[in-house]
């Protein structure tokens, strides 16, 4: 096996290591407990110091908080996370009645190339690893003051961040192991969402190999004229291929599917889209997830009033498919994709070009 980063791995993969160290068994699931809280090797208290010192010979592989903001108007955070290679990530944590949702990223940017979304604008920088995915949960635990006893800082995960979950296949569902392990988070499959663009062959693996999460499909358009226009995956697998796989996924794990549909203003928000868009999914269990567009600037499209998408939900609604418009969270912080990564990427250039003509601190 390549050497893996510690983070990254099962305890079976531990108890294997602690085998090849002359370990006792026990040790790895200690090990494990310990950094699913996000300790480091240091802080593993009832450990030997010999093992400790040993651990840290092993690369970690996880991330830190770097900046947050908080909204005023519904106390959603936008964490920045930083990981030890100085990359930048985003996540944020939404707080409902029910408990509290993070939302994680699974690359460095994106190459999918939506013509809506501000993570895709320079590209895919690369994949993160299961234990960086983890990292972001186990910081914002430590940042909320839980974790350890006092209940859960984060109840829910959603894989909706910067990035293509199912392009980065083999560490996403890596991750998803990990964090539904029982010995480790123990966070409920069914607590747990991914969002894929639509890679088909991929969403076909995942039915065969992934623990059965809720799967969200970024539909965004009823046909294959404007989803090509839209978004580039589609000229590789168009909406009939798509929502073949994703009634694949409903029927195998009986779970309903999340078809999520970006309203943008003169484009795909009109009565015949809802009306093509009811005829397309009604035969599939699934559930339609309105969300007004968040515009960003570089991108020049418009969002929908929320008179608009309730009108567009009610359309649905009366053709027989279910419909809710999502909630809008976190508008104040820069809460769309990518969005907060690249004003803080902006603001440390910025810096960086004035400290360079010696004009700064
Ligand atoms: N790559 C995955 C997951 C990341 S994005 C996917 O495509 O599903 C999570 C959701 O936010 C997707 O449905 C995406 O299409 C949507 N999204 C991206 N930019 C947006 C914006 N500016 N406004 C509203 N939704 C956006």
């Amino acid at each position: 096996m390549a050497e893996m980063d510690l983070c990254s791995m099962y305890l079976t993969e531990l108890e294997a290591l602690f085998a090849a160290w002359s370990e006792p068994k026990f040790r790895a699931k200690q090990v494990f407990s310990w950094l699913s809280r996000g300790a480091r090797p240091c802080e593993m208290t009832n450990l030997p110091r010999a093992l400790r010192e040993r651990l840290e010979t092993l690369t970690f592989g996880s991330a830190v908080l770097y900046d947050k903001r908080i909204s005023q108007k519904d106390g959603t955070a936008k964490h920045l996370f930083e990981l030890e290679d100085k990359n930048l990530v985003e996540g944020v944590l939404m707080r409902y009645r029910y408990g509290n949702t993070l939302c994680i990223s699974t690359q460095v940017g994106c190459k999918m190339g939506c013509a809506f979304c501000a993570s895709t604008l320079e590209g895919c920088v690369r994949n993160l690893t299961a234990g960086e995915m983890l990292g972001f949960l186990s910081a914002v635990e430590r940042d909320e003051g839980r974790g350890e006893g006092h209940g859960r800082a984060v109840t829910n995960v959603v894989l909706m961040g910067s990035g293509e979950p199912l392009d980065n296949y083999d560490n996403v569902v890596r991750f998803l192991r990990l964090v539904s392990d029982k010995d480790g988070k123990n966070i409920s499959p069914r607590n747990i969402s991914l969002s894929t663009c639509g890679l088909v062959p991929e969403i076909y693996r995942f039915i065969e190999e992934a623990p059965h999460v809720t799967l969200s499909v970024s539909l965004h358009a009823p046909n294959d004229a404007l989803r090509d226009k839209l978004m580039p995956i589609n000229r590789r697998y168009p909406v009939a291929a798509l929502l073949e796989a994703a009634n694949a996924y409903a029927l195998k794990t009986g779970r309903r599917v999340v078809f999520e549909y970006a309203l943008i203003g003169g484009l795909n928000d009109g009565r015949i889209h809802a009306d093509e868009l009811s005829d397309r999914v009604r035969g599939i269990n699934c559930h339609v997830n309105l969300i007004p567009l968040n515009p960003v600037p570089e991108r020049g499209l418009e969002g929908v009033t929320r008179e608009r998408a309730e009108a567009f939900a009610a359309w649905l609604s009366r053709r027989g498919v279910s419909a809710t418009v999502r909630r809008e969270m976190g508008t104040d912080i820069e809460g769309a994709c990518g969005q907060l990564r690249r004003r803080v990427l902006k603001e440390i250039t910025a810096e960086a070009e004035t400290q360079g003509k010696g004009a700064g601190q």
